[in-house]
């Protein structure tokens, strides 16, 4: 279990991280919130990366930083930028960070498993300098897994990926949460709302919201509107109401409005979804 106590981070006398309380347990959770809400800045405190101006970090009740915990070898960590190194092969980059983690002796075995996994086994040989997004997001999964962690964090695992690359990462992901504890921190609402179990709402560096992606959804339950309108009302309604998923229909414009009053007398209550949830909570900055 990993847990997050009253955790504070400033950078130069600037508070970014007020105070947070998190417990981990196995499944996995979605952190989503906008740009700068502090998911990066958590995700390396959590692993170690940088220090907390307050507060801890607890793997099974012993602070994470200090040896005795043993984190550091049950943790597998997707940094959002991380370093590739060009020159090396797939098969070469794995077996540098299995030394790196400590991992003794032969581990060819587990090295091939985890490319088939991630389905590069054919590019085992090939230089990651070679490599697409897409393909080296995936070497980045494959060593986030080396050693068989008990805890995973992805920082933003799909980001500038295309769609087709983001379907397959997001199945990954789903596979890899039995047993173990998985955060993935993420601005995109799919990456986390049909995989996640609990999901995390936190913007400028607080937590608003943690439940199940339905149970957060099922709040905004008629407040969540459908409205069919021209391009002139599309501009003024969303000047004035949270506006998400704006798309057009010939001459209409259909916007989906978040709103505890109805916005328009024309407009349909809808199935609220997670995006909806999110959407509420951007507007209440
Ligand atoms: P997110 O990952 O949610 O986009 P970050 O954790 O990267 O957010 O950043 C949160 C805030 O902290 C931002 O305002 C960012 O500018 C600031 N920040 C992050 N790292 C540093 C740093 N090393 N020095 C100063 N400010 C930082
Ligand atoms: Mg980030």
């Amino acid at each position: 279990m990993l847990e997050v106590v009253d955790l504070k981070k400033s950078f130069g006398g600037r508070e970014i991280l007020h105070g947070l309380n998190l417990t981990f347990e196995s499944g996995v959770y979605g952190l989503l919130g906008p740009n700068g809400a502090g998911k990066s800045t958590l995700m390396n405190i959590i692993t170690g990366l940088l220090r907390q101006t307050s507060g801890q970090v607890l793997f099974h009740g012993v602070p994470a930083s200090d040896r005795r915990s043993g984190f550091a070898a049950k943790l597998g960590y997707l940094p959002q930028q991380p370093g590739y190194y060009k020159n090396y092969t797939a098969a070469e980059f794995l077996r540098y960070l299995s030394a790196l983690k400590g991992i003794r002796g032969k581990n060819e075995a587990q090295i091939a498993h985890l490319l088939e996994f991630v389905n590069l086994s054919e590019n085992a040989d090939q230089k990651l300098g070679t490599f697409s997004g897409g393909m080296l997001r995936r070497a980045g999964l494959a060593q986030a897994l080396l050693g068989k962690p008990e805890v995973v964090i992805l920082d933003e695992p799909t980001a500038g990926l295309d769609p087709l690359e983001r379907i397959r990462l997001r199945n990954l992901l789903a596979e890899i949460a039995k047993g173990r504890t998985v955060i993935v921190a993420t601005h995109i609402v799919p990456d986390v709302e049909f995989i996640a179990n609990q999901v995390i709402l936190m913007f400028d560096g607080q937590v608003r919201q943690m439940g199940k992606p339905e149970e957060l959804a099922e709040a905004v339950r008629g407040q969540v509107w459908q409205v069919w309108t021209d391009y002139a009302g599309a501009e003024r309604l969303s000047k004035r109401f949270a506006t998400g998923n704006l798309f057009t229909e010939q001459d209409a414009c259909v916007l989906r409005i978040v709103s505890e009053t109805q916005p328009t007398p024309e407009a349909v209550p809808v199935q609220p979804t997670l995006e909806d949830a999110f959407l509420r909570e951007s507007a209440r900055r």
